[in-house]
């Protein structure tokens, strides 16, 4: 277990302690004991395999944590990852965590909150604030953990409130998106930007090819609900109005909210940009 320099991020190589404890997570989860079932996951998110058997995964171990602080090296390298780090609410702990073998199938890292709110009838854990849990594995890169870390910021100040975005019906047959997403994602495209690496077109729509900047400011034009988000983000997102003010790299839809705005609504002979409908549950 190591502590990132001064920011509240501990690292937690903790595999072993996951798999010993999953399948009595899922019987707690099954019998109902929703509390309990809690109980031993928050436990086992801030216990280090380090306490099992004399060490025995020590190789393991190092091998993780330094692999997570190169990443977070480079993260606090890049003036956009130094002011996400830097912002995280310090009265809150962020856990990175490895990912189990079931979890790494999806090639993602995950956030939630370490004491969520319990959902009834459902495993999501994504409601909630204050301490979180990242879920990652250093292969997924440091832009993956960057946007990940933006989530872990929401959280730690009891910001995170997803509203609904218009997305490509997905397999869950729903065309909702989150603006949660589409935050991370803006913030990883500065990230990315301010290292002069690749950009990507959207969340939803194409997270995977790199595209030009004027391409993605087009998108964003071409949706009405990603300028209302930009919108929203900029009025009340102190990371977005510091991204505004203080970024000087190319890409930066924060910065260039004004300019866009105004295209789209002489575009489309509008006064004014709706605000985003708020997410119902
Ligand atoms: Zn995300």
């Amino acid at each position: 277990m190591r502590k990132f320099g001064a920011f509240p991020i501990i690292v937690n190589y903790n595999l072993h302690m996951q798999l010993r404890f999953s399948h009595k997570e899922d019987d707690l989860y099954l019998q109902g004991r929703r509390e309990e079932e809690k109980q031993l996951y928050m436990k086992t998110s801030t216990t280090s395999d380090e306490t099992l058997e004399n060490n025995l995964y020590k190789v393991e171990i190092d091998e993780y944590e330094s692999a997570v602080f190169r990443c977070l090296q480079k993260i606090e390298g890049n003036p956009v990852g130094r002011m996400v780090l830097g912002l995280i609410n310090k009265k809150t702990v962020v856990w990175i965590i490895p990912e189990t073998d079931a979890m790494k199938k999806c090639s993602c890292a995950q956030t939630n909150p370490l004491d969520y709110v319990i959902q009834p009838g459902s495993v999501a854990r994504g409601v909630g604030f204050g301490d979180t849990v990242i879920q990652f594995q250093p292969e997924l890169g440091d832009d993956t953990l960057f946007h990940e870390l933006v989530h872990a910021y929401r959280y730690s100040h009891k910001k995170f409130c997803p509203i609904c975005i218009d997305v490509p019906p997905n397999s869950k047959g729903s065309d909702c998106g989150s603006s949660e997403e589409f935050l991370a994602h803006q913030m990883e495209n500065i990230y990315m930007s301010q290292a002069n690496r690749p950009l990507t077109l959207d969340y939803y729509n194409d997270h995977e090819s790199s595209v030009r900047k004027d391409v993605i400011y087009d998108f964003l034009l071409s949706h009405v609900d990603r300028l209302e988000a930009l919108k929203y983000f900029s009025r009340h997102e102190y990371l977005a109005m510091l991204a505004a003010h203080s970024l000087n790299c190319d890409y930066n839809p924060f910065r260039d909210y004004g300019m866009l705005g105004a295209k789209f609504l002489e575009e489309h002979n509008l006064s004014t940009l709706p605000e985003l409908p708020v997410l119902q549950p």
